[in-house]
């Protein structure tokens, strides 16, 4: 099951015309037989119910602020030894947790949060890797300022890729497409429109345009255009997907579980 708790990018925006696609910043939620993995932390983040039952994996896919910012967020009501495994293919666990910690710190934050909450157990991807090798985990390098790491699982012969945030470029085609081929749902970065493009080179971001194109070239059943701009509300969001022929192309919803 594949739970989009927060659709938005850069910033959450709340307003009652953005509801309908959801106003919260990044975070996805999979549950699988034995895992609930939960990709970056957005201001969705705080939808999140932990489960006692699975194993909970927490990837990081950079340290942007609109995919960290309800890490503090979470009222984390669950068994007080339960432990979140918190990792990141763009850095090492130490940098990791010293960014989080940074990030959770005066002057931006009033207590040391990741000391105080004492949930994550911080592990190098690598390792990741090899102590989940059910979860047949792998990475992607993307084409964003300061890097971003996108992911791919297949668990339950099921696979999922998770590939925001991403300027494309036509030089990726062919390694997206190996990488994403034969997936249940592909989450791609859609925050732009090609019009608004030449304006933003260097954000890093894609169009909603390219990402429809690359959905006809790739074998998937849920191709979910997510990382909204701020600025995109659901009309337009609406308007854009009623144009859309190939159907297997959707905007990612908070309000949707998509079964996995
Ligand atoms: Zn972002
Ligand atoms: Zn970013």
């Amino acid at each position: 099951m594949i739970i989009n708790h927060g659709v938005r990018g850069s910033t959450p925006n709340p307003s009652q015309n953005y509801l309908f696609f959801g106003g919260n910043t990044p975070c996805v939620e999979i549950k699988t037989q034995k895992y609930q993995l939960i990709f970056d932390c957005g201001s969705g983040f705080s939808k999140v119910n932990f489960s006692n039952n699975l194993e909970t994996i927490l990837f990081i896919s950079h340290f942007h602020h609109d995919h960290i910012q309800g890490l503090a967020f979470n009222n984390y009501d669950t068994d007080i030894n339960k432990k979140i495994t918190l990792t990141s293919a763009h850095s090492n666990k130490t940098v990791t947790y010293n960014n989080l910690s940074a990030y959770y710190n005066n002057p931006y934050f009033p207590v040391n949060f990741i000391e105080i909450i004492n949930r994550f157990n911080f592990l190098d991807f690598e390792q990741v890797v090899n102590d989940f090798e059910d979860l047949n985990i792998n990475s992607i390098d993307l084409n964003h300022p300061g890097n971003s790491s996108g992911y791919s699982i297949k668990s339950d012969n099921k696979k999922f890729c998770y590939l925001l945030d991403n300027e494309y470029e036509d030089v990726q085609e062919e390694k997206l497409i190996n990488f994403c081929d034969h997936s249940e749902a592909i989450i791609w970065d859609g925050m732009f429109l090609e019009s608004e493009l030449s304006d933003k080179k260097g954000w890093g971001h894609s169009s909603i345009e390219q990402g429809i194109a690359l959905a006809d070239k790739i074998d998937v059943k849920n191709f979910l255009i997510s990382h909204h701009s701020p600025s995109r509300d659901d009309k337009e969001i609406k308007d854009i997907e009623n144009k859309i022929s190939n159907k297997r192309v959707k905007f990612a919803s908070e309000n949707e579980v998509i079964e996995f």
